[in-house]
């Protein structure tokens, strides 16, 4: 593949991740390179433009749907505000072009279900864009439970917490709004402790029940500033997930079996180097993991599985059953029962 001419990306949506990280991590990568910037706002894209020497066009986003620049691309990257995810999931698959949409895939099991089916109706690959898939780290920690370290994994612990309103000083931003986001701790970052329980189990969860509550008055259209839910997994192997938008900046994901323990601590945030701890038999390693740029590995895999044809691991199926684990969580913690998905 390396001879191929690179996937041509256009980015849908410019907010920081596309413009920190995506940019950055596509134009350090051999495989792909951004071509299109596509906007609500013509300016802005214009001069995100001419701050790449690869991108050709910018265009807004009634542009892109009318498949201005489709020739200038070959796949699209969609990183809008989650409820915004759907109509240039659609737009791109009608226009035959592959996608790679960022996660949660949409604010609603319809929405996502409708996303799939798009996807499927016009032939185009979908992957969800999990960082934790393409982090050595937690690759290596998948293979040490793989072969057989911790024994039967009977416990994993994850938490992702941060305070959001400091990162992001803006009381009216679109995770804190239900019908933009569809939820907040647990759809925004709850879901790396999910996704990483089933990349490390290699298994997908069949209950859930949980516990939410919103205390600042900022989080009053969502119910979840912070979220804590139990994930139940075929075999009695159970996850507990912790997730807040308002606790101090942490990160980790455990798995506890009848032989021995694996940890990466911190876990889910991309800047961290991170560190791998197993104990078995008695005696503890720790390895330290250089940072790994998780975004040009992320792009990277999905370029190649776009050159060779090969699916890519986080299909848009796959991405579905978190949405459904998700969306389980506000159900049981509205009626303080387990939801069976
Ligand atoms: P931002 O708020 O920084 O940017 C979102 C961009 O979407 C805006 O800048 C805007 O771009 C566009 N947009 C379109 N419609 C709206 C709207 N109604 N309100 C606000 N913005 C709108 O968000 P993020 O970049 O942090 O998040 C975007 C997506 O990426 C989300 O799904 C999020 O979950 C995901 N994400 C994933 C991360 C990961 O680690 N995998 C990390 C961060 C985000 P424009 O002005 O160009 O139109």
């Amino acid at each position: 593949t390396e001879t191929a001419d690179p996937i041509r990306f256009a980015m849908v949506g410019l907010g920081w991740w596309t413009r920190e990280q995506a940019m950055p991590a596509v134009a350090a990568g051999d495989l792909c390179e951004t071509t299109v910037l596509v906007s609500g706002d013509r300016e802005k894209a214009v001069s995100v433009a001419d701050t790449s020497e690869t991108v050709a066009r910018a265009i807004t986003y009634e542009e892109f749907h009318d498949g201005a620049a489709s020739e200038a691309y070959d796949a699209v990257y969609v990183v809008t505000p989650n409820a915004r995810h759907l109509p240039f999931v659609e737009s791109a698959a009608e226009l035959g072009k592959d996608v790679l949409c960022e996660k949660p895939m949409e604010a609603t099991i319809n929405r996502a279900e409708q996303m799939v089916a798009a996807c499927n109706e016009h032939g185009v690959t979908l992957m969800i864009a999990y960082r934790m898939h393409t982090e050595p780290a937690i690759r290596r920690a998948r293979d040490v439970i793989e072969a057989g370290y911790v024994g039967d994994p009977v416990f994993v612990h994850g938490n992702m917490s941060e305070p959001i309103l400091e990162l992001v000083p803006d009381p009216d931003q679109w995770r804190l709004d239900w019908e933009l986001s569809g939820g907040c701790a647990t759809m925004d970052i709850g879901i790396y402790s999910l996704n990483t329980a089933r990349f490390l189990l290699d298994a997908d969860p069949v209950r859930v029940q949980g516990s939410v509550a919103s205390v600042q008055e900022e989080f009053a259209d969502v119910p979840d500033e912070h979220a804590a839910f139990q994930v139940d997994f075929p075999d009695h192997t159970f996850a507990v997930c912790t997730a807040s938008q308002n606790a101090t900046m942490a990160s980790h994901v455990r798995v506890t079996g009848t032989e021995g323990e694996v940890r990466v601590e911190p876990a889910f945030y991309p800047w961290d180097e991170r560190r791998l701890h197993v104990s078995h038999g008695g005696s503890d390693i720790d390895v330290s993991f250089e940072q790994s740029d998780q975004m040009e590995e992320e792009f990277e895999y999905f370029s190649h599985c776009l050159l060779t044809g090969e699916d890519p691991y986080a299909d848009g199926e796959h991405g579905l059953v978190d949405i459904r684990a998700l969306k389980g969580v506000y159900e049981a913690a509205e009626d303080g029962r387990a939801v069976e998905l």
